[in-house]
């Protein structure tokens, strides 16, 4: 295609950027911009060959754009593009044409890149922009003399090698796989980097055989890297982190359709022992959507082969959420180009975050490539972008380098984990109510036995809540838990029956005290990150575990992740070592939450002890405490202990009980009178303690919140004041 210079103007940033790709590949000089302002100042001075223009755009009507073309003479031949029908945009144009306006055509959203090129080139045939010379080779002319030959000779010297870039779980940092890039070591010109000779092959039809050797290294090195992690007394990975590993390797647009090197691909894995799930085939996305139909064909084929599918560098070609949809990819690759100007540019982070988003809703995991700095790192954890590669992890790197890079890096990621593990400050700390409330609940709602919160430390799990378990601690190389908190795969560890499950069934917890049999965990994150242990429920007999039931565990986990991060002075009354108002407030409106996902019922108790000014006055204030305490202690023994009590005011009490309807609360409350008859019923007081309560129910459904359910039970109680 002739140069030429291309201006666009779209609201759309990805249209823009996908536009710009496609024109610059073509060998066109191109400016993009999102401003009417900016446009016709390039209009102006730039003085752009060809003009994209669309016409729809917020704020801005893209008629009178093009009567101020028409006005300020514009020479540029136009292509009018937008996401409105044809009928619109061909009225446009004839009128524009009507106004002096030189129109190519109209390219209808969403497009195919074959339209876009197609009328670029229509736009620059007749010579119009005459007399402004342009005489840039085009930017993919391949450097220096490398020849088809020398590329088979390359290949039979066997001079070409791979690279392995590793990809890591961005919320955790834990290694995920590696993507494998084609390297050319050249006898004369040393190393030749894959722009230069990818092309070629492509061009020369040696790509496939060229991705074969890709293949066939990648393939050798992985199998080695599994066998190694069982082997004993070899440095090497565990083969928990090896067996989640993925390679993944870049396969041209033109190899897709070669049914022979996929069938290749298949017995060599077999040979291997890789199953095809480890392998992450990234197709461009260009070269996906140039023709959806038959990509679809094959690359549902290779599915069912198992292979997973990543779309790459997505964000620079043009595909509609309607082929994505349609295609099964498994993966979506966000462009470096965003990544890479993520911290400087606000659109770059919208788009990066849209394509995150995009990814999420359409069950695809999302990988940011160019990641150069931990800024951008802490960006995509916020945005939940799922994978992460950049030069801020890792460079590509020789296969011989990757265990003891992948080494220090777990030992790193490990230190820090224990770092902010002690951080917490909650090791070797007694029991606390406000975790012992969320495991007993968790025994409650699960019906299981057994119920913890475990933290995993540099060699053992300990409890910090356990619910329904005797020991304080067990072994880490034993724990579940540290299983748990490694699994990426999961948010939810599920073993339904650890006898039937090759990783535990030889486990000493499973054989022996308390014979484990079913187990479902939940890991515990820092703000950083850092899974520092789980909130866990285990059965002794087999069990399964809903997908409700997973959302579930991983809301209490929130909860308990909470309580983590809190500090317990802060939110305890450090008279009664109950809540205090703080902390209850903190509290409730999560419980009410959780009562209302549940559709149970939450039951509000308002209690104030009565006669604490005259026990004060007249015994004066130590004496006023110990009422009080002897009250907590009261309240505390005749609630259930997953129900959240608190000292709210210097006489008032509070208690929110989850799935208790009010006869549950009326059956407290006469557990309380009891206590309160014994305690008044001892030589050693010389006063009697009473009780007003106020009780309030929400039924699940009822629109109430917890200001309103107070005052509601307040109310209630000031009734029962005696006169
Ligand atoms: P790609 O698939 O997008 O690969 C990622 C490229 O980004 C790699 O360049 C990698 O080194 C680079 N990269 C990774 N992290 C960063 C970062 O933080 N900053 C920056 N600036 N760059 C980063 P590489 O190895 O030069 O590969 C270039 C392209 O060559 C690849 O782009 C891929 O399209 C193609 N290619 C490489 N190997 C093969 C192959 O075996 N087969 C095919 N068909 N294409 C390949
Ligand atoms: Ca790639
Ligand atoms: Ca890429």
């Amino acid at each position: 295609m002739a140069d030429g210079r291309l201006l666009i103007l779209d609201d759309d940033v990805m249209t823009g950027q996908t536009m710009q790709s496609i024109a610059e590949f073509a060998g066109l000089e191109v400016r993009s911009t999102t401003l009417p302002d900016t446009f016709f100042t390039e209009v102006a001075q730039w003085q752009p060959d060809v003009i994209a223009l669309d016409l729809v755009m917020p704020g801005m009507d893209g008629v009178e754009v093009m009567n101020a073309l028409a006005a300020r003479g514009c020479q540029a031949r136009i292509i009018i593009t937008s996401g409105v029908g044809t009928r619109v945009l061909e009225a446009a144009a004839r009128s524009a044409g009507e106004h002096g306006l030189d129109i190519v055509g109209i390219l209808a959203k969403p497009f195919l890149p074959a339209a876009l090129r197609e009328l670029l080139t229509q736009a620059l045939r007749t010579d119009r922009g005459a007399g402004r010379p342009r005489g840039r080779p085009a930017p993919n002319a391949t450097r220096g003399d490398l020849t088809a030959a020398d590329l088979d000779l390359a290949m039979e010297r066997d001079e070409l090698f791979v690279m392995y870039q590793p990809k890591l779980h961005c919320q955790s940092g834990a290694l995920a796989g590696f993507e494998v890039l084609a390297r050319w070591q050249h006898p004369e010109q040393g190393l030749i980097p894959p722009d230069r000779f990818i092309p070629l092959a492509e061009r020369s039809g040696r790509m496939d055989a060229l991705t074969r050797i890709v293949f066939a290294k990648a393939l050798d090195w992985f199998a080695a890297l599994r066998n190694d992690a069982g082997a004993a007394n070899v440095p090497v990975l565990s083969p928990q982190t090896v067996a989640n590993l993925t390679v993944s390797v870049n396969v041209s647009a033109m190899s897709l359709a070669s049914v022979e090197l996929f069938d290749w691909l298949e017995s060599r894995c077999a040979e291997c022992g890789v199953t095809p799930d480890r392998l992450i085939l990234e197709l461009t996305e260009t070269s996906a959507m140039d023709d959806p139909v038959a990509s679809l064909d094959i690359m549902t084929r290779l599915r069912m082969k198992g292979f997973q599918l990543s779309i790459d560098d997505f964000g620079t070609g043009y595909s509609s959420m309607l082929q994505l949809v349609r295609l099964p990819f498994s993966e979506i690759k966000v462009d470096k180009s965003f990544v890479l100007t993520a911290t400087q540019s606000g659109e770059s982070r919208s788009v990066v975050r849209s394509v995150v988003d995009l990814g999420r809703s359409l069950g695809l995991k999302s990988t940011a490539e160019g990641v150069e700095d931990a800024e951008t790192m802490s960006f995509l954890r916020q945005i939940g972008c799922d994978l992460v590669q950049g030069y801020h992890i890792a460079r590509p790197m020789a296969g011989s380098d990757v265990v003891p890079w992948a080494r220090n890096h777990d030992a790193t990621r490990e230190s820090l984990r224990l770092e902010a593990l002690r951080a917490l400050n909650v090791l070797d700390t007694p029991e606390e109510s406000r975790f012992d409330r969320l495991t007993r609940l968790a025994q409650r709602l699960f019906r299981t036995p057994i119920a913890l919160v475990s933290l995993v430390d540099a060699d053992r799990q300990w409890f910090k809540s356990h619910a329904g378990l005797a020991v304080r601690e067990t072994p880490r190389d034993t724990s579940f838990c540290a299983f748990a908190i490694e699994d990426e795969d999961e948010d939810v560890t599920v073993v339904p029956d650890a006898r039937l499950d090759a990783r535990f069934q030889n486990n000493p917890l499973v054989t022996e005290a308390p014979g484990i049999r079913f187990y479902a965990g939940c890991p515990l994150r820092t703000a950083g990150g850092s899974a520092v242990g789980t909130l866990c429920v285990i059965d002794t007999v087999p069990r399964t575990f809903s997908k409700e039931e997973r959302a579930l565990l991983i809301d209490l986990a929130a909860l308990v992740e909470k309580e983590l991060n809190d500090h317990h002075k802060a939110i305890t009354d450090p008279l009664t070592g109950v809540l205090n108002r703080h902390g209850f407030e903190g509290r409730a409106a999560d419980a009410v939450r959780l009562a209302e996902r549940l559709g149970q019922p939450a039951t509000l108790l308002f209690i104030d002890l009565n006669d604490l000014k005259a026990i004060n006055d007249r015994f004066g204030h130590a004496e006023g405490d110990r009422a009080l305490s002897a009250f907590s202690d009261m309240l505390q023994g005749t609630f259930r202990e997953s129900d959240l009590i608190a000292r709210i005011g210097g006489d008032e009490f509070v208690a929110l009980m989850i799935d208790a309807a009010e006869d549950e609360a009326m059956r407290v409350r006469l557990r309380l009178d009891q206590a309160l008859a014994a305690y008044n019923a001892q030589d050693s007081v010389s006063y009697r303690l009473g009780a007003a309560v106020g009780i309030a129910t929400l039924q699940p459904g009822q629109q109430k919140d917890l200001q309103a359910l107070l005052a509601e039970a307040d109310a209630l109680m000031y009734r029962d004041k005696p006169d």
